[in-house]
């Protein structure tokens, strides 16, 4: 007799969390299986009833179902993520296509999408709600772009296409990868001039780790790359390391990624042709709040002037700086770094490490809490429950009436089982159609573990960080709408981060900061002179950044408009899209195409790495409200905010909503105060 799966058990446990101790790795490729036939067996009665379809007996049918796949599958990858192991990754190599496999079956099934274009149709004569109306709208559209509308023969094709793309995706990330890994620039003592002690000590690491003991290793990881060529004296050394980084993924040889892309931007026109499409940015931002190409374009272009005028003006103090110190050189792309920082530290003066015993963990949790309360009446009270990890720790949220909002999980902490970056997550997504679900939400942070006794201490980005992840967080817990698929983040890509990006907003308003920011061993507040230089350095070097990102966000909309990417040169094709839009030459792009995960590795930002600006155009322009109306955490605005955005998830289209909650569309104006950009006019053309 084989023990009873925990996962197929009911979880009779506080919150309804799982059992995490009672589950072990073999218990997920059964439950899976069991799951799976289960959700099969629910979506084919509705595709193969007789009854003449109607929004009950088909779409609610469909948004009842799936419950048991939905429980194994977010516990799965909630420890995937946040604590895995050799097991965990085994059955999650096993079971992705599995789970591609059987999205593809349900979004193929002909005799279901007929009954949903049917209801489609006759849409107007059924008398459903607004939100009805927009769950039918929604369901209808993911068929049709995933190809239901299309014949045999294009649905085959369709298929064939999707599957060697995930193929490309998956070999473009190895080859960067592969790339990474096989590069290391071996120094010697004396090669380490102007580096600070935690750049030699993360370069001895990383040379004892690749067998050079006693020497000095700079990798292509961002972070060593980029801190040696912001400290190094060494012009040479910085140029050497500069073209490795730049060269990834355009080595020549078996990792070299420029016929992946090729083939890559190929097969993507094809697919959007066969749905439909001019192209595939016109194919991918028709289901996201830009609608269009062209918009994603404004937009950027108005940056564009702007930033690179800027960057022009930076430019030239940088090279002031390179003639002050007697350097007889043009400033190049491997110099930028190395200057900028010398410029911050002499016009600012401002030391991380100075400011980071005002930044302690618990302080900045209870910073975030403080204000949801002021926002939105939220109250967090901590919970002792078994979770899966002893570092991730729980609260019970409640609205000012006392009733239960959700259960909150914060895991801060870096550890060897858990993925890098910081995100937020579910165990459970709010509801209100299979019973008023509250529900149970994570942020996953990657911060330095203290060693024990001692405080958990942060950089002013890792506060900024945690606040980001709470925003979404709260997009999560204070979702409030009826059917499983509008609720809260299940919104399009441009959209998802304004309530995380426009959270961080609060992180930097004095009501907060002042009362937070304080010493963790006298809880003296921080030093006002620190406060101001910590605030003025942000918009410091914002043209050199904007220029490095935005020239990627528009060379992404270049290879992805065209039409018949046939026997595509990728360097030629960027060098153009770059000599196009004037770029200037001594910055180079955040990303190149060679080695532009975003877009090729997966193809998460493929014709969207707009995306970023887009929603800090809406953030901005969404806390200026607040500034508007005279107070930070103004009422009225809050509780417009609330109603339109955070609890709203995708009940109305992004543009409605926005417009719902601001009373008109979001201006640019406040991104580019933001990023110190309002002054600087658009540069000529010549
Ligand atoms: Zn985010």
């Amino acid at each position: 007799m084989t023990a009873p799966n925990p996962l197929l058990a009911d979880w009779n446990t506080p919150h309804g969390l799982p059992p995490f101790s009672a589950v072990n790795p073999e218990h997920f490729r059964p439950a899976f299986d069991t799951a799976l036939a289960a959700h099969k067996a629910e979506v084919e009665a509705v595709a193969s009833s007789k009854e003449p379809p109607t929004f009950a007996n088909t779409i609610e049918t469909l948004e009842r179902g799936g419950g048991l796949l939905d429980k194994v599958s977010s516990l799965f990858f909630v420890l995937a993520g946040a604590h895995t192991s050799d097991a965990i990754e085994a059955v999650e190599r096993d079971i992705s296509p599995v789970l591609a496999r059987h999205s593809n079956e349900f979004y193929l099934n002909g005799p279901l999408f007929r009954r949903i274009d049917d209801l489609y149709v006759r849409r107007g004569t059924l008398g459903l709600t607004p939100e009805q109306a927009r769950v039918l709208d929604r369901y209808h559209i993911r068929f049709v772009r995933a190809g239901a509308a299309l014949g045999k023969a294009a649905q085959e094709r369709l298929a064939a296409i999707n599957e060697r793309l995930a193929t490309l995706g998956t070999q473009f990330g190895q080859n960067v990868l592969a790339d990474e890994k096989s590069y290391a620039l071996i120094l010697e003592e004396g090669d380490l001039a102007g580096l600070p002690e935690f750049a030699k000590s993360a370069a001895k690491a990383a040379a004892e780790e690749r067998g050079y003991k006693g020497k000095y290793a700079i990798t292509l990881a961002r972070s060593s790359v980029e801190s040696f060529l912001q400290f190094s004296s060494r012009r040479d050394l910085r140029e050497k390391i500069f073209a490795a980084w730049l060269a990834r993924g355009e080595g020549g040889g078996t990792t070299d990624n420029r016929a992946v892309v090729a083939e890559t931007v190929k097969l993507r026109a094809e697919r959007a042709a066969l749905l439909g499409f001019k192209s595939f940015a016109d194919y991918r931002l028709d289901d996201q709040m830009a609608k269009t190409p062209a918009n994603a374009r404004k937009l950027l272009d108005e940056v564009w002037g702007r930033a690179r005028a800027r960057a022009g003006r930076e430019k030239d103090e940088l090279q002031k700086l390179v003639a002050a110190e007697g350097g007889n050189f043009a400033l190049a792309q491997w110099d930028w770094r190395y200057y900028a920082e010398k410029l911050r530290k002499a016009r600012y003066d401002l030391d991380e490490a100075s400011v980071k015993p005002y930044l302690a963990l618990d302080n900045m949790i209870a910073a975030a809490f403080e204000t949801a309360t002021r926002l939105f009446g939220l109250t967090f009270k901590p919970a002792t429950l078994p979770l899966y990890h002893p570092d991730a720790r729980a609260w019970e949220v409640k609205d000012k009436d006392g009733k239960d909002v959700a259960l909150f999980i914060g895991d801060y902490f870096s550890r060897a089982s858990k993925h890098s970056g910081a995100w937020m997550t579910s165990l459970r997504d709010q509801e209100k159609l299979r019973g008023n679900i509250r529900p149970v939400i994570l942020n996953v942070c990657n911060f330095t573990k203290p060693a024990p006794g001692e405080p958990a201490l942060l950089s002013f980005d890792d506060a900024r960080t945690l606040f980001h992840e709470f925003g979404h967080a709260l997009h999560g817990m204070l979702s409030d709408v009826t059917y499983p698929l509008l609720a809260g983040t299940a919104v399009p890509s441009d959209f998802v981060e304004l309530p995380s990006q426009l959270y961080e907003h609060w992180l930097e308003t004095p009501e907060i900061l002042k009362k937070y920011a304080r010493h963790y061993k006298t809880a003296e507040p921080m030093p006002e002179a620190l406060l101001d230089k910590l605030l003025k350095t942000r918009t410091f070097n914002q043209g050199f950044a904007t220029v490095e990102y935005t020239a990627c966000a528009l060379v992404d909309l270049d290879f992805h408009s065209l039409e018949k990417p046939e026997a595509l040169d990728v360097t030629a094709l960027e060098k153009q899209a770059l000599d196009r839009i004037h770029m200037p030459a001594e910055i180079a792009m955040r990303h190149r195409i060679p080695h532009f995960q975003h877009l090729f590795s997966g193809g998460g930002y493929a014709a969207a790495y707009y995306s970023y600006m887009w929603s800090e155009v809406l953030d901005a322009d969404a806390f200026a409200a607040f500034k508007e109306a005279g107070d930070h955490f103004d009422p009225a605005t809050a509780r417009r905010l609330r109603d339109y955005i955070y609890s709203a998830g995708n009940l109305r289209d992004p543009e409605e909503a926005y417009k719902a909650f601001r009373g008109r569309l979001p201006a640019v104006d406040a991104l580019l105060q933001k990023r110190g950009l309002a002054d600087a006019m658009p540069a000529g053309d010549a």
